[in-house]
């Protein structure tokens, strides 16, 4: 991204949501994003996965200006390149597991089955529930399936743990650090939690629309060493 900027204009009044990012994602790393409400981390996730436009600068992927893309090279890019997670799983309720990971992988280029989607986030005895039949977590599981069987270049997870307990969230951000290991997927995650940060490559500090600060641990700690 380079030189971001987002204004949101709701009548009279005017948010400037980013006030000019610049933030490389590099191939394979896992990357956290910090930050107070309201400074700017879920509107910058939604213009890298090409779910919303940024109001001035670029967005380039492999060489090309998403922002500048026409309408079929960003479908092919929501489709095959990223895939999200978000809070609150938005599994459909009248589908099971299976089900709900194969409406994805019917459209996907490469997809995995969604039986070794499933399998791969620990589900393998769950294909055949419905969202109702599982926990919390299992069903973050399922939305983590979801987005990976189409084996997307970038995984972009929108506070994946902020409905969850602190348990729980542990297991889904293991899930989230394997397939970042196992299958090389570049990985940034919101979280509002500071000791996610440990996990990370890199921790983005954002404040009030901008960058404040980039670190980079010296260690990369397993979910399991987190002291929550
Ligand atoms: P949180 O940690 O609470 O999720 P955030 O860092 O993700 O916050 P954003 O959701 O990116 O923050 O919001 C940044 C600013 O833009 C906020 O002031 C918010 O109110 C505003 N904003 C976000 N989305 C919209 C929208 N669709 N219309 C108008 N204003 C918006
Ligand atoms: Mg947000």
């Amino acid at each position: 991204a380079r030189g971001l900027t987002k204004v949101y204009r709701m009548g009279e009044v005017e948010v400037h949501a980013l006030r000019g990012v610049d933030l490389d994602l590099f191939e394979g790393e896992f990357v956290v994003l910090l930050g107070p409400s309201g400074s700017g981390k879920s509107t910058l996730l939604n213009i890298l996965g090409g779910l919303d436009a940024p109001t001035g600068g670029e967005v380039i992927c492999q060489g090309r200006n998403l922002v500048q893309a026409g309408d079929r090279e960003l479908t092919a890019f929501r489709r095959h390149f990223v895939g999200f997670v978000f809070q609150f799983y938005n599994l459909i309720p009248s589908l099971t597991a299976r089900e709900n990971v194969a409406i994805v992988t019917e459209i996907a280029r490469d997809p995995m089955p969604p039986e070794e989607a499933l399998a791969l986030v620990g589900l393998a005895e769950r294909v055949d529930h419905f969202p109702a039949q599982l926990s919390g977590g299992e069903q973050q599981r399922v939305a983590i399936a979801r987005a990976v069987a189409k084996r997307p270049a970038v995984l972009l997870c929108d506070e994946p743990t902020g409905a969850l307990d602190s348990k729980t969230g542990i297991v889904v951000l293991e899930v989230l650090e394997r397939i970042n290991r196992e299958l090389g997927t570049t990985t940034a995650v919101i979280t509002h939690n500071a000791t996610i940060a440990d996990m990370a490559d890199r921790v983005v500090h954002f404040l009030d629309g901008h960058i404040d600060r980039i670190d980079t641990p010296a260690v990369r700690k397993s979910p399991r060493e987190l002291s929550w």
